[in-house]
C-alpha cells in the first residue's frame, strides 16, 4: 500500500474540492515551540502540503524558553480567530510546558489533530469532530485498497491515545465493523494473537516487532511504528519477511506517515465546513 501515492491523490482531490467551492480561504494554523529539528521538519512538510491542497497556512513560532502563559496565549488567540479553521500544535513541547493544558484550549471544531479530551469524547460517542490523523490515515489506506473490514478480525498493537486507542474505535465503528483486539506490552503470546487477524496495525514503536510468524497468509499489515536506527528509519514490521506472507503491506517510510499529513488536510477542510455550519 503506497502511502505517498494515496496521499498525493487525496491532496489533489481536496484541492479540486476547494476550487469547486469557490476557493475559500481555508486556514490551517501551525504552532511550533522551540528549535527541535524533527519538529521543524514535520511542521515544514505540513505547511507545504497545506498549500498543495489549496489551503492557507498560518504559522506561529515561539522560542524554546516560551512560558506556559505565552504558549497558551498564542493558542487562545488562534482559537478565537474566525479566519483560522484548524490548529495544530506540534508535539512534543519543550520540557516544563504542560501540553495537555495547551491542547485543551483548542475548540473541538478546530482540533484537526484530534488530540484533545473533547475530540476523544466525540470520537467515542460518534459525534461530529476530528479523529487523530494517523489512525484515520490507516482507515483511508484500507478504503483505497479495498481491504474488507466488515466482520474482519483486526489486531491493533499499541494502546496510546495518539494511535492505538483511536485506531480501535475507528476499526470497530458501525459501518467499518471489524472485530478488534487491542494488544499491548503485557499481551501474552503476541504471535498467536496477531496470527488470527485479517488486519494488523502495528503501533508499538518497537523496531521489527512483527515478523512473518505473526502474520496469517493474505492478511493486511499496516505499519505505524517509527524507530530511528543506524540503518535509518525502521518500522514495527519486518518488511522483508512479512511481505512474503501478507496480502497487503505498507512500507516504512512511505506508508502511514504520508497518510497522516493527507488526513490533517482533510480534517482542516472538514473543520472549515463544520465552522461554516
Ligand atoms: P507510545 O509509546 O505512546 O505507545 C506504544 C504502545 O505500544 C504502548 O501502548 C505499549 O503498550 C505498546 N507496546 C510497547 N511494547 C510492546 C510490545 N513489545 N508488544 C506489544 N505492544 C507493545 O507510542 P505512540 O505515540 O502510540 O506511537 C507508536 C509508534 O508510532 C512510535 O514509533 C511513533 O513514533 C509512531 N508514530 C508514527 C506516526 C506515523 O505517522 N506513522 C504517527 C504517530 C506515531
Amino acid at each position: 500500500m503506497d502511502g505517498k501515492r494515496v496521499r498525493d491523490e487525496l491532496i489533489a482531490e481536496l484541492a479540486s474540492r476547494v476550487a469547486a467551492d469557490g476557493s475559500p480561504e481555508v486556514t490551517l494554523a501551525t504552532v511550533l515551540v522551540g528549535d527541535d529539528k524533527p519538529s521543524q521538519v514535520y511542521v515544514g512538510s505540513k505547511r507545504k502540503k497545506a498549500v498543495e491542497a489549496s489551503l492557507k497556512s498560518r504559522h506561529v513560532e515561539l522560542a524554546n524558553d516560551a512560558t506556559q502563559a505565552e504558549v497558551e496565549g498564542a493558542v487562545a488567540e488562534l482559537a478565537a480567530d474566525p479566519a483560522v479553521h484548524g490548529i495544530l500544535v506540534q508535539l512534543p513541547l519543550p520540557d516544563g510546558l504542560n501540553a495537555e493544558a495547551v491542547l485543551n484550549l483548542i475548540p473541538p471544531e478546530k482540533d484537526v489533530d484530534g488530540l484533545t479530551e473533547r475530540s476523544m469524547g466525540r470520537l467515542v460517542r460518534n459525534n461530529p469532530g476530528h479523529a487523530p490523523c494517523t489512525p484515520l490515515g490507516v482507515m483511508r489506506l484500507l478504503e483505497r485498497y479495498q481491504i474488507p473490514t466488515a466482520g474482519a478480525k483486526a489486531v491493533v498493537v499499541g494502546r496510546s491515545t495518539l494511535v492505538g486507542l483511536p485506531q480501535v474505535l475507528l476499526l470497530g465503528r458501525k459501518g467499518v465493523d471489524a472485530t478488534v483486539t487491542l494488544a499491548h506490552s503485557r499481551t501474552r503470546d503476541l504471535v498467536s494473537v496477531c496470527r488470527d487477524a485479517d488486519i494488523i496495525v502495528a503501533a508499538a514503536g518497537i523496531a521489527r516487532l512483527i515478523t512473518a510468524d505473526h502474520v496469517k497468509p493474505g492478511a493486511a499489515v499496516l505499519d505505524v511504528g517509527i524507530s530511528r536506527t543506524e540503518a535509518g528509519i525502521v518500522g514495527d514490521v519486518d518488511f522483508d519477511s512479512v511481505q512474503e506472507v501478507a496480502g497487503a503491506i505498507t512500507p516504512m517510510p512511505g506508508g502511514t506517515g504520508p497518510m497522516t499529513i493527507a488526513c490533517l488536510m482533510q480534517n482542516t477542510y472538514n473543520a472549515y465546513q463544520m465552522l461554516k455550519g
